[in-house]
């Protein structure tokens, strides 16, 4: 970015005067990590004690015209570009790790969100897994299992699409889940979701001491909109494939899955791996919260590049002046 086009912008912006749309190629990255601060905030449940799901909308604050789809389009890629360059930090550090939980109903945009999020990060940083129902082996270990054999490792990005809060929702939701999960009669009460809820806090806490810290992504998209998605999965030949009868049942449970939504956020947001609830009724405009939360989340983290120390640096200018000195 040149620096006349910051000053041009910025003297636009104090004379008022609006000689064209605004220019957000001309940002630095400490202006990007800043904004994806601001923006991602006014998404972030913190403390989730009073939380309400009604308190949140499912539509963009704001209406996107054809006329803004590059604009769009650019904010989102100078957002992954910013979290890449984070990454690659993040990653040289070995020292923190980053977990992202998706969760949300079905065709709300989990797979593309994660899909346009991550396209800029190095793969090598960076691990998705997906929970499904749990097999025979899974059933055989308490909830938590599954999930931990695929925690990031330190320096890297790991991404649950789904995951152990489907212990607290589908399983919630159907209790012919819950009764087929192998567990002790006398340790399945009505308490089992508080208890469960207790557990997940504990567990991201731990984790969170040991340098994985954890954000919570809900794709909260609307039913009308789901509908929209479910009929374009069934006209659209190459998308017929994400469809299936059960997604189109689920939908009838969609009261009380938001029910299981609103409690669990509200029992395990915290401020330290606090819940996101992204508007997915505009899949672009989701894409953009989300990457403003994952960048923040990494610039929370402090990262540094390794320091070299005097005695490496002497080292390796040795080494470079006999490459040189080499025929
Ligand atoms: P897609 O967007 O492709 O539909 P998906 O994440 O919905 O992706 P599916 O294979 O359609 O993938 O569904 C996975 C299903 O597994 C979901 O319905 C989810 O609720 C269910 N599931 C995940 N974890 C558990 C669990 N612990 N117990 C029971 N069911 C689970
Ligand atoms: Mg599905």
């Amino acid at each position: 970015m040149s620096k006349d086009k910051r000053e041009k912008n910025s003297s636009e912006e104090q004379s008022g005067q609006e000689t064209h749309r605004f220019d957000i190629s001309a940002l630095s990255k400490k202006e990007i990590i800043d904004r994806s601060r601001k923006f991602s905030k006014q998404y972030c449940v913190g403390n989730g004690a009073d939380f309400r799901l009604k308190d949140y909308d499912t539509k963009a604050g704001v209406e996107f015209s054809a006329e803004d789809k590059p604009l769009v389009k650019e904010a989102l890629e100078i957002g992954v570009e910013a979290l890449a360059a984070l990454q690659d930090i993040l990653y040289a550090q070995d020292r923190w790790s980053l977990l992202v939980i998706f969760q949300a109903m079905d065709a709300a945009g989990k797979d593309g969100a994660i899909k346009h999020v991550m396209s800029g990060v190095n793969p090598q940083g960076c691990q998705v897994s997906s929970f499904k129902s749990p097999s025979n082996e899974e059933l055989d270990h308490d909830f938590l299992w599954r999930c931990q054999k695929h925690l990031p490792e330190r320096g890297r990005i790991g991404i649950f699409n789904r995951s152990y809060y489907e212990e607290v929702l589908v399983v919630r939701v159907h209790e012919a889940i819950l009764r087929a999960q192998k567990l002790p009669e006398k340790l399945v009460t009505k308490d089992i979701w508080e208890e469960r809820f207790k557990d997940i806090r504990n567990f991201e806490k731990y984790l969170t001491r040991n340098g994985t810290i954890v954000i919570k992504i809900f794709l909260n998209v609307s039913k009308k909109e789901q509908k929209k998605r479910f009929i374009q999965r069934v006209d659209d030949p190459d998308k017929n494939w994400k469809f299936s009868a059960a997604d189109a049942k689920e939908r009838g449970y969609w009261k009380d899955y938001m029910y299981a939504y609103e409690e669990l956020i509200r029992n395990t947001s915290t401020e330290k791996s606090p819940w996101y609830i992204v508007p997915a009724d505009n899949k672009s405009f989701a894409r953009i919260v989300i990457a403003s939360a994952i960048i923040h989340a990494l610039d929370e983290m402090e990262l540094e590049y390794p320091k070299v120390s005097k005695e490496k640096l002497a080292e390796l200018h040795e080494i470079k002046a006999s490459l040189l000195a080499e025929e």
